[in-house]
């Protein structure tokens, strides 16, 4: 037999989340290391959707979402950002913001196109990238703050840069993107010419003072940008798949055809579901996100510093990357297997966010858990006490 794998397949590679994921469950372990929440999804939203199938919404789409939908998305920016956002013609929802993004890269990139990204980074944005033939460049981002500087971003232009991506709040980092940074990107856009991607999923997982500002409502970047976004964390429904993406009509009806193509629509009652959501869901609900958040966020990162894990305290999302240079290993991943043999608490090596060995020292861990998951993850981690 002369059959064997595509050479694309070869490219992309099994993710880092769901190896630990696997090992985790083989002991029974507690998972820090995917960032699914397993806080409950709204009533509003589940009663809506359980309406849906039985009222008969249970078709194909409009291959951009059903329009009610559409509508709640534009309607919910407008309030929150005061947004003008077209729901006929600037609006693609997707099989989660993970389609909308594959769906985004198949219509605007093609293959050698180069896209700057920040390090670290989500691994599914390099893969997607990957997957559909073109080339991520990195920018490293420097602790402490996460910060970065025009020469970096200047240093990783050639002449096949085609976008560059922004992920505000930030996974694994946390990091909450400053006016300031989003002006600096901007105008560095404008400059060459780029798309700006900005997968803003955790929008509304925010602490202290921080603020999400949407690149695409920055002075003349509306028709440049490609916002990527979804309800699967602010509803808890990362299983359901509903995503989305906001761009420039010249953009969507192409991103709307390989939407078309790969997932022809979302699941229609969730899509209903999330439309009534979006729509009934008062502002304290958002703002009670962020509270609750904000606690298990203290909780971990005490624990982890009790632990000798020194957390890099996020402003935003639902992750701590923490420094493992303690844990014996001669990597991230050894000293993450390490931490899952001693404790039973699964995260995530950092070798998964770098392109090359600067997550060595760290490991993410994902503090969207229910209270007393998270209170005997923390017990479990400060037993390693180093
Ligand atoms: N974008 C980021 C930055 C994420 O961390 C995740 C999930 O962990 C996703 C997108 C996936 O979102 P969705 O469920 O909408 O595909």
């Amino acid at each position: 037999m002369n059959l064997s794998l595509s050479n694309r397949h070869k490219l992309v590679m099994q993710s880092e989340i769901r190896n630990m994921t696997l090992e985790c469950n083989r002991i029974g372990g507690i998972n820090l290391a995917q960032g699914v929440c397993d806080t409950e999804v709204p009533l509003e939203v589940r009663i809506a959707a359980r309406e849906a199938m039985d009222n008969g919404i249970n078709t194909y789409t409009h291959y951009a979402g059903l329009i009610e939908l559409r509508e709640a998305i534009a309607e919910k920016h407008k309030r929150f950002y005061g947004a003008d956002i077209n729901p006929e013609t600037e609006i693609i929802v997707s099989g989660g913001s993970t389609g909308a993004f594959y769906c985004a890269c198949m219509a605007l990139l093609n293959p050698g196109d180069e896209v700057i990204l920040f390090e670290p980074y989500y691994g599914y944005h390099i893969q997607t990238l990957v997957a559909t033939q073109a080339v991520p460049v990195y920018v490293r981002m420097k602790l402490p703050g996460w910060t970065f500087s025009l020469e970096d971003l200047e240093a990783a232009v050639t002449p096949r840069t085609r976008g560059i991506m922004i992920n505000t709040p930030a996974n694994p980092s946390g990091k909450v993107f400053s006016k300031g940074e989003l002006d600096l990107v901007a105008d560095f856009a404008k400059r060459h010419d780029l798309f700006v991607f900005t997968d803003e999923i955790y929008e509304h997982f925010l602490y202290g003072d921080h603020r999400h500002i949407p690149p695409a409502l920055l002075p003349d970047m509306k028709e440049r940008t490609i916002t990527i976004s979804g309800l699967s964390k602010t509803f808890s429904i990362t299983g359901w798949r509903i995503g989305y993406c906001i761009c420039d009509s010249r953009w969507s009806t192409a991103i709307g055809f390989f939407n078309d193509l790969i997932y022809v629509c979302a699941p229609a009652p969730l899509q209903s579901g999330v439309a009534k959501g979006l729509r009934e869901i008062p502002m304290e609900y958002y703002r009670g996100l962020s509270d609750m958040y904000l606690k298990k966020r203290d909780m971990i990162c005490e624990a982890l510093s009790r632990a000798g894990l020194a957390p890099n305290i996020p402003d935003g999302a639902y992750y701590v990357l923490a420094d493992i240079s303690n844990l014996p290993g001669r990597s991230s991943k050894e000293k993450a297997m390490y931490l899952l043999q001693e404790t039973g608490v699964a995260c995530v090596p950092g070798e998964a966010f770098y392109h090359d060995d600067a997550g060595e020292n760290l490991a993410r861990f994902c503090f969207a858990k229910e209270d007393d998951v998270l209170v005997d993850a923390c017990k479990r981690l400060e037993k390693i006490k180093r």
